[in-house]
């Protein structure tokens, strides 16, 4: 079956009389037990419960893997993920990341002896030189949050196998229907599910897939143990609004190619990272390992002021930190989703403080354009204004 199909077809309750189109809500955190010395297939919903059974599942399915897990926050999967790793072991991470997965591995993963280490991936000769024998998980993210920077996953795989360590992708930008790391050699792919899984800015949500069934053992164990899986009702929210993923992404991803030319052909935009444009260094990589270049996109101004004006003049584009969702939303990283990066660690990235982040959504595509021209124009008089310059024409 095609993707399209994939969405919406699998079995929505298994094992329900009623045979429902949609998969219930078990709202129990407890199943009554036929005999006392014994459990049945549910027992407490923290260790498992059906409707999350029907959407990990459904997810493992669409990343191609065999086993998929679903927790309370993209950042608990994250969470779940290094506790594979043992004191002194080590996390060697692309250097362009979520802000608050840096955070976690640089100022919660100490605490326990794992040293995270950053370097950039894109380069994977140089990303090479940085593992040591302690190195036991190499985390990426491609296209990166948030210069969508794109990453050779085939290229870091291997390397990472030589090494003896696994290799963890957080797919969150692209999606299960743009690509499927796990059939490049990863050996986890995780997503914040808050973004385009839900689409709809709804439900904070994370998820975790594997194909190697002692892999996913021990992040049951941890799962189970921790107890930070997801709620029935979020499930059954990202379930729905799974069933309208390539429809969604389809749209956002014309929008956002039409977008990321009007920006790059701009006098005002210093430059527009996106991976969708052919003059993009990652274009030839992306395009080798994914359906499309997705709908996220950073530009520079060359003025904080005036990348922070473009943000509040806009309208369709809201101002929100997080990505994938129907809406359009605009944000500073350097101010907003990235501001937790620790300072010792952003010394040695490279991220504009004037970088402005858009996330295209389904709205018209002239609306957009109209809009974030409009919004660059009238911020662009009133930083005129407030330096004193000439107001442009
Ligand atoms: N990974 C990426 C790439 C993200 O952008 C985010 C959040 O923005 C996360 C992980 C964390 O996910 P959550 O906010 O669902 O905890």
């Amino acid at each position: 079956m095609k993707f399209a199909s994939r969405l919406v077809s699998f079995d929505p309750a298994p094992g329900d009389r009623f045979r429902p189109i949609s998969t219930p809500i078990y709202q129990t955190a407890t199943f009554e037990q036929e005999h006392a010395d014994s459990f049945g297939e549910y027992d407490y919903s923290r260790s498992g419960n059906p409707t999350r059974a029907v959407l990990e599942k459904h997810l493992a399915s669409l990343e191609n893997g065999s086993r998929g897990f679903c927790f309370s926050s993209g950042m608990a999967a994250i969470s779940t993920v290094t506790k594979l790793l043992r004191s002194g072991e080590e996390i060697l991470a692309d250097s362009d990341l979520y802000g608050g997965t840096c955070r976690l591995f640089s100022k919660i993963l100490d605490r326990s002896g794992i040293v995270a280490r950053y370097a950039d991936a894109s380069d994977p000769e140089r990303f090479e030189q940085q593992i040591t024998p302690s190195t036991r998980l190499i985390h990426i993210e491609s296209p990166t949050n948030p210069l969508l920077r794109v990453i050779d996953l085939r290229r870091i795989a291997a390397i990472a196998h030589d090494h003896g360590a696994l290799l963890c992708v957080d797919n969150s930008t692209m999606s299960p229907y743009l690509q499927n790391p796990l059939d490049l050699g990863a050996d986890i792919v995780l997503h914040s599910a808050t973004k385009f899984l839900c689409g709809h800015h709804d439900v904070i949500a994370g998820a975790i897939v594997v194909k190697d069934e002692k892999l996913a053992e021990q992040i049951y164990f941890v799962q189970n143990a921790e107890g930070n899986s997801l709620a029935p009702f979020d499930c059954y929210l990202l379930l729905r609004g799974l069933k309208t993923l390539k429809l969604r992404v389809d749209c956002q991803q014309r929008n956002a190619l039409a977008i990321a030319r009007f920006l790059s052909s701009h006098q005002d935009i210093q430059r527009v990272y996106f991976p969708g444009l052919i003059e993009n260094r990652g274009y030839a990589i992306q395009r080798s390992q994914a359906r499309g270049a997705g709908s996220v996109l950073s530009f520079t101004t060359g003025s904080v002021e005036l990348s922070k004006a473009i943000a509040e003049h806009a309208k369709l584009f809201r101002i929100t930190v997080s990505f994938g969702s129907v809406n359009s939303s605009i944000s500073l990283p350097g101010a907003m989703s990235h501001a937790s990066v620790p300072p010792e660690v952003l010394a040695q990235r490279e991220l504009p403080p004037d970088l402005v982040r858009v996330s295209v959504g389904i709205e018209d595509e002239e609306d957009l354009i109209a809009d974030l021209d409009r919004a660059i124009c009238r911020a662009k008089k009133r930083t005129s204004i407030a330096t004193g310059a000439e107001i442009p024409r």
